[in-house]
């Protein structure tokens, strides 16, 4: 049977822009337009020309793409023609492939936030998707607030989807604006909406404040629509926007999608969509959620011994894809319940060969009881458990010595105000040389970090890409008995992520060791020599 073409649009770039905290460069938009593109993303939305100086430089060039590259903006103003609306007039010269036009399909909103009347604004939808035609372009409407605008008045909100249809539109998107439509509404009225607009043209735009706008994006599939808007791990504002790290391997690893549908991604592609979220959230600087569905690092995690031996005998039996097909791994968490199934699991995915009868195996896992009891956890910082494993099987070279480490954090005070300064100097001993470092920092980490990174003489070139990209403290035990557990997740040029573990009743002793063990795991994954 030959498979339907199911379009994704990605809006990471406008609506994904609006996420709190979240403020892209230009050379962000591109970088994350361009990933956006090899991942075979058919329309990538990149902002909105005219609304600020980052938007409108984007649009200022042609910006060649093998997908559509969408410019965002509203139609026409009530009252105006459209040559004589300056942001229509921009949003036409915009250097896009398609331009997608927003507009009111709420009766509440046209009279309230427009304070004009529908047949103007129906007006307005048929002048401006008509104008950007005549320039070539390929229009889509997002019919704003479509959802809470049907239920409200369906003959106005359809006739907003039938204006732009009408004039020629490709798409009518139907958008869930205050994200509060339940799936089976959603199945309901774009089943009505494809009766009267060929499903093949009309898409949604779902907002996940009820946390469900990848079913409501489903649910409209299944109704007929055959566009899904989203973004790039469900970036929005509020509660975000359909996730399309979620969508794309539902559509491609379910068979009640997969053998219905065809889409953009390529199989090969799908490999690389665990990077590809993790991407976006180091360019964000945010760590990446451990438990997102498909690309998050628990997402393909097992703790308790029994479901460990099972799954390394028979992985489907725990996983509900396989996670290499998303780029992800299989991971079998070493931990305190864990038994010589998890180890020897773990022991396999990082390529050390050791039979099963070996007696260090034993004595790993030992070792690991002892050091959890004390407050490791290791099930967190697979790159600590990485090095531990290494070194009791004798693997690990003696790169260098931290043969002295002093922090001071000193405040001073002038005319009462006052500064708190911090300073690091560190001794590391290469083979026979001495190499002393001093850095300032922000707070004792930060200059301890600074100051052991700053020369490592012949290793430096291994850790120039490094950085560290989460910091987390967590107190044991309480009381003035208490020990500190650092975990400190670091990154690296090849956007590979790792977490690794220090645990001290002095945080700057537990902070550096989780640093010493960030630096030689790096090394070690760079094959830097001893
Ligand atoms: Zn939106």
């Amino acid at each position: 049977m030959a498979r339907e073409r199911l379009y994704l649009f990605d809006t990471t770039l406008r609506d994904g822009a609006q996420t709190n905290g979240v403020d892209f460069t230009l050379a962000d938009k591109l970088a994350i337009a361009r990933m956006l593109d090899d991942l075979g993303i058919d329309y990538v939305e990149a902002g909105y020309p005219g609304a600020n100086p980052i938007d409108t430089s984007f649009f200022a060039e042609r910006r060649p793409m093998r997908g559509c590259l969408t410019a965002f903006g509203m139609t026409r103003r009530p009252g105006r023609s459209a040559s004589n609306d300056p942001g229509l007039v921009a949003l036409l010269d915009a250097q896009a492939d398609a331009i997608c036009f927003v507009a009111k399909s709420w009766d509440y909103h046209v009279r309230v936030a427009l304070e004009t009347t529908e047949d103007e604004m129906l007006a307005s939808i048929r002048d401006s998707v008509r104008a950007a035609k005549a320039k070539g372009r390929e229009v889509m409407l997002d019919c704003e607030h479509f959802f809470d605008g049907y239920k409200a008045n369906p003959k106005y909100a359809l006739a907003c989807a039938k204006a732009a249809y009408d004039e020629g539109a490709r798409w009518v998107v139907l958008c869930d604006t205050n994200g509060g439509t339940l799936p089976h509404e959603v199945e309901q009225i774009v089943g009505a909406v494809c009766k009267i607009i060929p499903g093949d043209h009309v898409g949604i735009h779902a907002h996940n404040d009820t946390e469900q706008a990848v079913a409501n994006s489903f649910a409209a599939v299944r109704a007929g629509a055959r566009q899904i808007q989203g973004t790039l791990n469900g970036l929005g504002e509020r509660c975000g926007n359909a996730n399309l790290v979620s969508i794309i391997p539902t559509l491609k690893l379910k068979p009640e999608y997969a053998q219905k549908f065809d889409i953009g991604v390529s199989d090969d592609k799908l490999n690389s969509l665990a990077h590809v979220s993790h991407t976006l959230d180091e360019m964000l600087n945010r760590a990446p959620d451990r438990h997102a569905p498909y690309v998050g690092e628990s997402a393909f995690a097992t703790k308790t011994g029994i479901h460990a031996s099972a799954i390394l005998k028979e992985p489907a039996t725990y996983e509900h894809v396989s996670p290499e097909r998303v780029g992800n791994r299989r991971k079998v968490l070493v931990s305190d319940q864990s038994g010589r199934s998890n180890v020897l699991a773990e022991l396999e995915r990082i390529g050390l060969r050791v039979d099963k009868d070996d007696p260090r195996v034993v004595r790993l896992l030992d070792e690991v009881k002892n050091r959890e009891a004390i407050g490791y956890a290791y099930e967190a910082a697979d790159a600590s458990f990485e090095l531990l494993a290494r070194r009791m099987l004798g693997t690990v070279p003696k790169f260098f010595d931290v043969s002295y480490f002093d922090v001071k954090v000193e405040q001073r005070g002038q005319n009462g105000s006052t500064e708190v300064l911090t300073t690091a100097v560190v001794k590391v001993k290469i083979g026979d040389e001495m190499l002393i470092n001093a850095a300032e920092g922000n707070g004792p980490v930060n200059a301890l970090d600074v100051a052991l990174r700053k020369d490592l003489g012949k290793y430096q070139k291994y850790i120039s890409g490094l950085k560290l990209t989460d910091y987390r403290v967590r107190i044991l035990n309480g009381g003035t008995e208490a020990v500190t557990r650092v975990l400190i997740e670091s990154a690296d040029e090849d956007g590979e992520h790792w977490t690794t573990v220090g645990v001290s009743p002095n945080i700057i002793d537990a902070s550096f060791q989780a640093l010493m063990d960030s630096i030689i795991y790096k090394l070690v994954k760079s094959g830097a020599p001893a």
